[in-house]
């Protein structure tokens, strides 16, 4: 296992009883991510058993309270925890918030926290704003009634031996030391070339879209995602969804999960859904209906691991 992701939180603009505000909490050979913030975000996470002080990186998708307004409660606790730093990112305004939220509430005890804010304009490219060793973090603009981002966390294609290959010629370590640095090695009096032995794999990809209506932005940036969280806030209310700019199952089911199949994503996880549903049934029996095996609807506290 080389990492998982709990959901910790499924309501949009106001929580409901069984569902929090949104959050997902990302960890990846040991460190953690936060996908938004979403007030009560600190309790989940204890609820889930999970360390606030693996928290390294925050991606905020856009600054409606329903998404940031854990985060100061947070920053806080990391404050206390004697975290060092922390790295947020967001659309603008997101420096704002974390000034007002770090100096003008005294909360922050210690002092010892440094936060650096990192602010992305939204476009209608695919931008990359972290990359690492290991991992890329990407983003897109959405259509949403403020600026808002999707992101897409992408673990760097690694290079796979054909294990038969390598039996065949008897490899030894020092023949792959040699495959490393020089691209080649020697066997028996022959050269051989380390892409006669194997190919390049994708990594793992995740991706997660929320409030937003729907656009093709969507589709520029979950190709051959493994998981999209996506946001369903209503169920057939269309008004609504054109509105407050979400998305509803009806056009997830007639223009989105068409596409998502012909573009590679594994599975599907539906969030955000509004309060007017006190339970969640009705999104359930309709991806049993229509057969949506790869589509779950996201509980508080639903765990996956890749
Ligand atoms: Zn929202
Ligand atoms: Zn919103």
């Amino acid at each position: 296992m080389k990492g998982f992701f709990t959901i910790l939180g499924t309501s949009s603009a106001i929580p409901a009883k069984d569902r929090n505000h949104p959050a997902i909490f990302f960890q990846y050979q040991g460190e953690a991510f936060l996908f938004d913030c979403g007030e009560g975000t600190q309790r989940q996470i204890q609820i889930a058993g999970h360390s606030f002080y693996k928290i390294g990186k925050i991606f905020i998708t856009h600054l409606h309270g329903d998404h940031v307004l854990g985060l100061p409660g947070l920053l806080q606790t990391l404050d206390f925890h004697d975290k060092p730093f922390v790295e947020i990112y967001g659309p603008p305004g997101i420096k704002r918030l974390i000034e007002l939220s770090t100096t003008q509430c005294f909360y922050i005890n210690t002092q010892e926290l440094k936060v650096e804010v990192k602010e992305i304009k939204p476009t209608d490219e695919i931008v990359t704003v972290l990359e690492t060793d290991n991992y890329r973090i990407k983003t897109i603009g959405l259509d949403h009634t403020v600026d808002c981002l999707g992101y897409a966390f992408e673990e760097r294609e690694k290079f796979k031996y054909d294990s038969k290959k390598v039996k065949e010629l008897h490899l030894k370590p020092q023949h792959f030391k040699e495959l490393e640095i020089l691209g080649y090695t020697t066997v028996g009096g022959k050269e051989i070339f380390k892409s006669q032995l194997g190919e390049l794999k994708k990594g793992f990809k995740f991706v997660y879209i929320t409030d937003t209506y729907y656009t093709e932005n969507i589709f520029k940036l979950t190709q051959s995602a493994d998981y999209l969280v996506l946001e369903c806030t209503y169920f057939d209310e269309e008004e609504y969804a054109r509105e407050a700019k979400h998305l509803s199952f009806n056009i997830f089911r007639e223009k989105i999960y068409p596409k998502l199949l012909e573009l590679g994503v594994k599975k599907i996880i539906l969030t955000h859904f509004s309060r007017r549903y006190k339970d969640l049934s009705l999104f359930e029996e309709e991806i049993k209906n229509l057969k949506m095996e790869n589509v779950v609807i996201a509980r508080d506290l639903l765990n996956f691991t890749f």
